[in-house]
């Protein structure tokens, strides 16, 4: 009897339908296309190849399958490992890797074949196991997509209102945006307050370089994804009514946002790096800068605990791995590079940098050496941090030092290298968390999660009252264009607003309630 499906192609189309369904509200499902097409024409390459040789279906299926079967069995060994023996994971995964090749050597080996009496019963039943896997997994994605389509309207529009200013900017001036965003970083009452750490140095560098920097500057939201959408809009967010293309919803003002068209309509280059997550990343700008290969986001969580992942860690494989090496990778080449772009990048540029630090992961200390961490790489805050108080404490102010240090000779080559002074905003787009928690209901501490630093370098206007004590970064492009593109938009109030995954339909706001800091708890070390 000739199979007439290889049932390794059952098994790898069931296992990334089931990563599709897991990641579906993170991640786009057409990005798991690519991986799925070049993993099914490889594997049915490879049984080609080998039924050529041996010529026997049912053997060259078998020897195929244990590929795939063993990838599964070292992903569990090696998310095990991580969780056990973090400071040993890497020797450990690597060590696993020719213990796996030798097993599959006995595993695939004609002896062991042999031993087998009705292979073709041995065919079938894999079939069938495979079969049934694949349709369950169609199942839940057929439902998923069912949902979409019958219970639930598309996003008519995006988070973002129409704009009611005609807005086209002048061309007089054209000096050069740079939008640094350094994720989670705190205004300097609240490093004091709740951090127990002097940050008084670092903003007199800042202001010594010409930089505003507010004092009660608030974010408008408390989490990246609504910041950005709500910053390159400059206006407020509006909520959704389900969770179905939530993060579609949010995602489509922050790729094809304003500021970057307007810009765009009067020659300026815009520049963005390749980011953590979707959201702090603008993929279509005009120079898209990663020091790794071009994987999506997709394909680099299907590579989490592969035998890929610790050769990545070992070596320099240039794979965009989620792990610490590439965290740290990843704010090394931003911090690099923008020194680079006023050479290298002529004419008018807006360029935006997403810097995923001080927020958590902890994976510098104050000299920017690497930490070691005890727990597998994630880039969970808030409640769902995975460690204490102490630990957070400690871990987020060693990172601030380190961060301070080396924004601070960023910005001077920019302003060493930018021919006419160029804008740059240094903010964070939010506080930290190591009190704060956002229960819709009772928010916790929102004092330090909407407490953000916000630092503006307007060339010309550091103290003629352009920027004030309680600007948000809501108001940073309207400020901006009314100043040197000649546009006259009304600033809007500094409001601040909780916004959830969770429940999408909601918004809360919390303006009134920003500035208690009952619930919050402070460091005395
Ligand atoms: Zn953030």
């Amino acid at each position: 009897m000739k199979p007439r499906i290889p049932y390794p192609l059952l098994l790898i189309t069931a296992v990334i339908l089931d990563r599709v369904a897991i990641s579906s509200t993170q991640i786009d499902a057409v990005q798991s296309l690519r991986p799925l097409f070049v993993l099914l024409l490889l594997t049915a390459i490879v049984t080609l190849i080998i039924h050529y040789f041996i010529k026997d279906w049912h053997y060259a299926n078998f020897i195929v399958l244990m590929i795939p079967a063993l990838l599964l069995a070292y992903r569990s060994l090696s998310s095990l490992i991580k969780t056990q023996f973090p400071q040993q994971a890497d020797v450990l995964a690597l060590a696993l890797i020719p213990i796996a090749g030798v097993l599959y050597a006995l595993v695939v080996s004609r002896r062991l074949w042999r031993s087998i009496r009705n292979p073709a019963r041995v065919t079938y039943y894999f079939s069938l196991v495979f079969g049934l896997l694949l349709s369950f997994q169609a199942v839940r994605i057929a439902k998923e997509v069912y949902a979409l389509f019958v219970t639930e309207t598309f996003p008519s529009g995006t988070a973002i209102s129409a704009l009611t200013d005609d807005t086209r900017l002048q061309d007089k001036s054209r000096p050069d945006i740079y939008v640094i965003v350094l994720d989670g970083y705190a205004r300097q009452d609240v490093l004091h307050k709740i951090y127990n750490h002097d940050n008084t140095g670092f903003i007199s560098e800042l202001e010594t370089r010409g930089f505003y920097v507010a004092s009660k500057s608030h974010s408008n939201y408390i989490q990246t994804v609504f910041t950005m959408a709500s910053f390159w809009n400059y206006d407020y967010l509006k909520p959704w009514q389900s969770a179905h293309e939530y993060p579609q919803y949010l995602l489509q003002p922050i790729q094809k946002n304003r500021a970057f068209h307007l810009l765009d309509e009067i020659g300026y280059t815009s520049v963005s790096f390749e980011g953590v997550s979707s959201f702090t990343q603008i993929k279509d700008a005009d120079v898209y800068l990663s020091n790794f290969l071009p994987f999506n986001k997709f394909e680099t969580l299907l590579l989490v605990d592969s035998p890929l992942e610790p050769l990545s860690n070992m070596f320099d494989l240039g794979i965009p791995i989620p792990t610490y090496k590439t965290h740290r990778l990843r704010v090394r080449y931003e911090l690099d590079t923008l020194k680079e772009i006023p050479a290298s990048i002529s004419g008018p540029k807006i360029v935006y940098a997403h810097i995923v630090s001080p927020h958590p992961p902890f994976v510098f200390d104050r000299n920017g050496n690497a930490i070691q961490s005890q727990k597998p790489y994630s880039l969970w805050d808030e409640s769902t941090y995975h460690g204490g108080q102490a630990e957070y404490w400690n871990g987020y102010r060693n990172q601030l030092v380190f961060v301070n240090t080396e924004i601070i000779k960023t910005i001077d080559a920019i302003l060493e290298k930018s021919e006419t002074p160029p804008i740059i905003v240094l903010m964070g787009d939010h506080g930290p968390a190591s009190t704060f928690d956002w229960d819709l209901e009772a928010p916790r501490c929102v004092w330090e999660r909407t407490s953000n630093l916000f630092a503006v370098l307007l060339p010309g206007h550091q103290t003629d009252g352009t920027l004030y004590a309680s600007m948000s970064p809501v108001n940073t492009f309207r400020v901006i264009f009314n100043t040197y593109f000649g546009t006259e938009l009304s600033l809007l109030e500094d409001r601040s607003y909780l916004m959830s995954w969770q429940q999408p339909s909601s918004i809360k706001d919390i303006t009134g309630i920003r500035d208690t800091l009952d619930s919050c708890t402070v460091s005395d070390d």
